[in-house]
């Protein structure tokens, strides 16, 4: 099976994939960390993907889509990708299903681990406490947060239009959410 997730930064979506990725052999493709690595190989490319991210904008769709074909394209990752970061918009998503397609796969399941903002300033509070110290990240947090909501609203759309979107109450334990994501993987 193939399987996007979507969450929000602060909601826990790292540590349901690595679970996912263990019980289920998969594969975590993260278009961040593949992106991040093109440029620790000095290339003209990984230059253009420098530019990007650190001006705050997304990677060409098209600089995107050649990097997420090297692995679909892969026999090594058949029907075990668990894609991470990707897709940001409408056209990758689209992209996305036609390079599937091409080698004769689907996307079989979109996880979204939803947790309201106030969750999320409440857990950076905490952390605060815990550490003792008062920086500025909860504001770059919000940040972040609505971007992720503004960015990828028109995302989760189209796949609950295609009935692949499950919504993961991610306020709950870590626990809680590794059975109900368990549970909901094994109806597939
Ligand atoms: P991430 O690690 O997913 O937060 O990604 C870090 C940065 O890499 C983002 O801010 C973007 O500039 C770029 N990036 C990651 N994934 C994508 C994507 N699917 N499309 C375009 N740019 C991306």
């Amino acid at each position: 099976m193939n399987l996007i997730i979507f969450g929000p930064p602060g909601a826990g979506k790292g540590t349901q994939a690595d679970f996912i990725v263990k019980k289920y052999n998969l594969y975590q493709l993260s278009t961040g960390e593949i992106l991040r690595n093109e440029i620790k190989k000095k290339t003209e490319l990984g230059t253009k993907i420098f530019s990007a991210i650190n001006g705050g904008s997304l990677v060409s769709d098209d600089i995107v889509k050649k990097a997420v074909e090297v692995f679909i394209s892969d026999k090594k990752y058949e029907n075990r990708l668990i894609f991470d970061g990707y897709p940001r918009n409408l056209n990758q998503a689209k992209t996305l299903k036609e390079l599937l397609s091409k080698y004769n796969q689907k996307i079989d399941l979109v996880l979204q681990l939803s947790v309201s903002l106030e969750t999320i300033k409440k857990r950076i509070l905490e952390r605060r406490i815990q550490e003792k110290r008062a920086d500025d990240s909860e504001e770059i947090a919000i940040k972040r947060y609505k971007t992720y909501e503004k960015t990828t609203e028109p995302v989760i759309e189209y796949y609950k239009k295609l009935n692949l979107l499950k919504v993961i109450d991610g306020e709950r334990s870590i626990d809680q959410i590794n059975t109900e994501i368990g549970d909901i993987i094994s109806l597939i």
